[in-house]
């Protein structure tokens, strides 16, 4: 067996350490090439990150290096390359650990996505543990991806969809959702922060209301956009379930995690079957891995992950405080800017608030408004944000969403407001 150091790509370190710098934005600019592409002729101005957020030379350059150096498949060699794959590989799933508080590496799943992690937790625990006559609770403010899932689940078990509302700010009412928990609930289904409106829940309260109230249900949180702007403790969230994507933290698309406490994951069947997820098979009986590898049938997103590792390093580097710290300040910028303009409605003001600024034009359709954006150079998003019950609950049929990420500015907000102003002297 060999015993020499984990290999490690370009700009990712063995461990990392947060730091309390304040964030340099020129300096986190030049680490996205993109940046410095023009759009339609002028300077791209990037504010769909809650999409799809860009990603640092480091990342571009561990994905290459894997592929140019170390790329063989993962788990199943005796080769040389392999094992020095897979050693990079699963260091990757204890960084992930380190950076969301998870007690042990053992408890990360990889997988595609948000998306697919939720799906497997509906797939798996909901198969297993929801019924007819039960209840899952989400939110008005939820993405598809922990609406449809759960839909399936309760469609299948006869079981129940309940919704907390959310008020007027596109705030979850906790009266509300305290009084929607119940020894009937099963599951607890809430985003950390929503990608339509920017809101951070109270998930530790969620989880402790649950808790008291509804001791048979397990919280799952879609962490999607809670991972790219929050120091993230699941053991402080108190929750049972994290899932997130890479791809929205300047990591690789095709790639995420799932995070799950050990006593459930151990318990819970297995999703779907294939290669790496099985200890022994014939014809007769198939045994199981152990989690986390029971669930990751297949070859695996290789290179991804490993990129993923880069870009969990890159952010750890930056710091999430002052990352944090940085994205509030532009939030109130671009929050008091949009606000000064007559004619534009913002949609989402909670209190407690994040990185989207969704907002309408009086008198213009948002997809309008973003294809005039564009031109400009300006990379909004429009529609509704997979969000459709959002829409429905502030009766618009899409806003127009800016989305912040470490490498915005506030001259990026002055674009955008100059680019409204264009957008309304043409519908005037
Ligand atoms: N939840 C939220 C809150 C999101 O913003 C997104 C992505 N827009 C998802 C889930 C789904 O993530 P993915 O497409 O990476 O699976």
């Amino acid at each position: 067996m060999k015993t020499a150091a984990v290999e490690r790509p370009p700009g990712t370190a063995a461990d990392t350490t947060t730091t309390a710098r304040p964030l340099n934005v020129g300096a986190v600019r030049a680490d996205f090439p993109i940046l410095s592409t023009q759009v339609h002729g002028k300077p791209l101005i990037y504010l769909d990150s809650a999409a799809s957020a860009q990603k640092p030379q480091v990342v571009i350059d561990a994905e290459r290096h894997i592929y140019e150096r170390l790329y063989a498949n993962v788990h199943r060699g005796v080769h040389d390359l392999s094992m020095r794959a897979s050693e990079a590989y699963e260091m990757v799933r204890g960084k992930v650990a380190r950076f969301i508080g998870a007690p042990s590496a053992k408890e990360i799943i990889f997988l595609r996505g948000t998306t697919e992690a939720i799906n497997l937790v509906a797939q798996t625990y909901g198969r297993a543990n929801v019924a007819e006559g039960d209840e899952v609770l989400i939110t008005t403010l939820e993405h598809h991806a922990n609406i449809v899932p759960w839909q399936m689940l309760c469609d299948e078990k006869r079981a129940s969809l309940v919704i907390a509302p959310i008020n007027d700010a596109g705030e979850v009412d906790m009266a509300a959702f305290e009084s929607l928990l119940s020894s009937r609930t099963r599951i607890v289904a809430v985003a950390h922060v929503s990608n339509a409106l920017g809101t951070i829940n109270d998930v530790a309260s969620m989880t402790a209301l649950t808790r008291e109230r509804a001791r048979n249900a397990v919280v799952v949180v879609d962490g999607a956009q809670g991972v790219p702007h929050l120091e993230v403790d699941v053991r402080a969230l108190g929750c049972d379930f994290y899932c997130f994507s890479a791809h929205k933290m300047y990591g690789p698309s095709g790639v995420g995690a799932l995070w799950g406490r050990k006593t459930l994951l151990d318990a819970m069947p297995p999703w779907q079957g294939g290669g790496d997820m099985i200890l022994s098979v014939t014809f007769e009986k198939t045994t199981y891995n152990e989690a986390p590898f029971k669930f990751e049938a297949g070859t695996p997103n290789i290179a991804g992950t490993i990129a993923f590792g880069a870009a969990i390093d890159y952010l750890t580097n930056l710091g999430l405080k002052a990352v944090r710290a940085a994205e509030h300040d532009l939030l109130a910028y671009g929050t008091a800017a949009l606000s000064a303009v007559p004619g534009v409605r913002l949609i989402g003001t909670a209190a407690n608030k994040t990185s989207a600024l969704s907002f309408v034009i009086e008198g213009v359709h948002p997809h309008d408004a973003g294809s005039i954006l564009d031109y400009e150079g300006v990379a909004v998003r429009t529609g509704h944000h997979c969000a459709q019950p959002v829409m429905d609950r502030f009766n618009v049929p899409a806003t127009i969403r800016a989305s912040l990420g470490v490498y915005n500015t506030r001259e990026d907000i002055d674009v955008l407001i100059r680019g409204i102003k264009k957008v309304q002297e043409m519908f005037a």
